[in-house]
């Protein structure tokens, strides 16, 4: 076993601080794995390697001849692929069996959030997910949008993040919830509806958020079932607000008449939808419109509140494998987003672990957490695929996860925009 300071050495000699931007520009890499998958295809390609310069992929295949000047990285065992893509986390958020989400939201200062989220950043890119939908920071502000940019500075690692800011609810329908009516209190989202709904949404856009997250239901009181709480016509306002200026939008959804509406506004994926019907994932096919079955957070709830993982499942983990079934059935894309955070950042894998006990193959899987990402999300033309052209955002995992979705818990390296990030140690 390597020791972890001996990868964060490798780390931190090859950070952006320690290379010039015009050095990092030319630097060849040649990176010689056992095989490679490409991200699309269901076959490993045996012998490949892959060359890299500066911060693209220059060229993939059996025969690469490395120039001179490259640098080799030898792989012996690993399978190279494209970085990951966790469809749905929150790096504001830590597990809820070490804090409820109310104590999280109301009583952890902004700045301790964000310094933690800065540690979930790091363990998420170690992981092998080089990028995230970071859907909502669950009231910590738009401090996603200073992760981000912190990120993007080289001042702490993690993974290229699209951000949802502060994500939108319909006034009253969400919490922290229990106060007397009349004290305002922290809540998860920020509240709009009806005419202001629209300028909320730009407003987020404004101050930096690259998607839109709505709430289509919640539960309106504690104990009770989700509801729908926007009207089809306010999520339409939403959507064609967001559209126009070139953002995805993200539903929140359970119940088969939220699902509908958010599918009949036209909203770019729906999150949960534990209560989906053949009809609502026919509708969602017809229009395109992805799923993030979210199956890893209903797992963790039902553990956190004494689940031991065996026979019968209870009723919130059962619902989640239906509508996976249901999703596939009518053939609609499916996402890789666990809703981590309500689990341990850096455990991404276990969504893909639970999409294979669903129904999926390992290669629907990994393909699903690459290139089906990276198109859902509007990503396709530059990640998601191991391919010249594309940016070097690559990860080897030891074994053949193809066959056993588990190897990509075994991360080898990570590179990401072409900056290596963990790595084999050298001679
Ligand atoms: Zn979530």
């Amino acid at each position: 076993m390597r020791s972890i300071s001996r990868l964060c050495a490798i780390a931190l000699a090859t950070t952006p601080a320690t290379l010039s931007a015009a050095d990092r520009q030319d630097a060849l890499t040649l990176l010689k794995p056992d095989a490679v998958f490409d991200g699309e295809s269901a076959a490993l390609h045996k012998g490949w390697a892959v060359l890299v310069r500066g911060n693209r992929i220059e060229a993939v295949g059996p025969a690469i001849v490395a120039p001179p000047e490259a640098s080799i990285i030898p792989l012996p065992g690993t399978t190279l692929m494209p970085g990951m893509i966790e469809g749905h986390s929150h790096l504001f958020l830590h597990p809820y069996n070490e804090a409820p989400w109310d104590d999280q939201v109301l009583h952890e200062p902004l700045a301790l959030r964000t310094a933690r989220a800065t540690v979930h950043a790091r363990v998420t890119l170690m992981a092998g997910f080089t990028t995230v939908r970071d859907l909502g920071t669950e009231g910590a502000g738009y401090a996603d949008v200073g992760l981000k940019q912190a990120i993007e500075q080289g001042i702490v690692p993690g993974p290229r993040m699209l951000v949802a800011t502060r994500a939108i609810v319909a006034p009253g329908a969400y919490g922290p919830r229990g106060f007397e009516p009349g004290v305002v209190v922290p809540l998860g989202a920020e509240e709009a509806g009806g005419a202001d709904l629209v300028n909320v949404v730009r407003r987020q856009i404004g101050a930096g958020a690259d998607l839109i997250k709505v709430y289509a239901d919640y539960r309106w009181g504690t104990g009770e079932p989700s509801r729908p709480t926007f009207t089809e016509g306010e999520l339409k306002a939403a959507v064609e607000a967001a559209h126009s200026a070139g953002r995805e939008v993200v539903a929140h959804a359970s119940t088969a008449e939220g699902m509908r509406r958010a599918v009949a506004a036209g909203v770019d994926t729906i999150e949960h939808g534990d209560e989906g019907t053949p009809e609502v994932f026919a509708a969602m096919k017809a229009k395109s419109i992805g799923f993030c079955p979210t199956l890893a957070a209903g797992d963790a709830i039902a553990r956190y509140r004494g689940w031991n993982g065996s026979a019968p499942m209870p009723k919130g983990v059962q619902e989640g494998f239906d509508a996976l079934a249901k999703a596939r059935k009518a053939g609609v894309a499916i996402c890789l987003g666990g809703d981590v955070g309500v689990y341990a950042h850096g455990d991404n894998a276990r969504e893909a672990e639970l999409l294979v006990k669903g129904g999926m193959t390992p290669a629907e899987v990994a393909i699903a957490a690459t290139s089906g990402n990276a198109r859902m999300f509007g990503l396709g033309d530059r990640l998601g695929m191991v391919k010249a052209g594309m940016l070097a955002d690559l990860v080897a995992v030891e074994g053949d996860p193809l066959s056993d979705i588990a190897a990509i818990r075994k991360v080898a390296l990570v590179m990401k925009d072409g900056v290596l990030w963990k790595g084999p140690v050298g001679p």
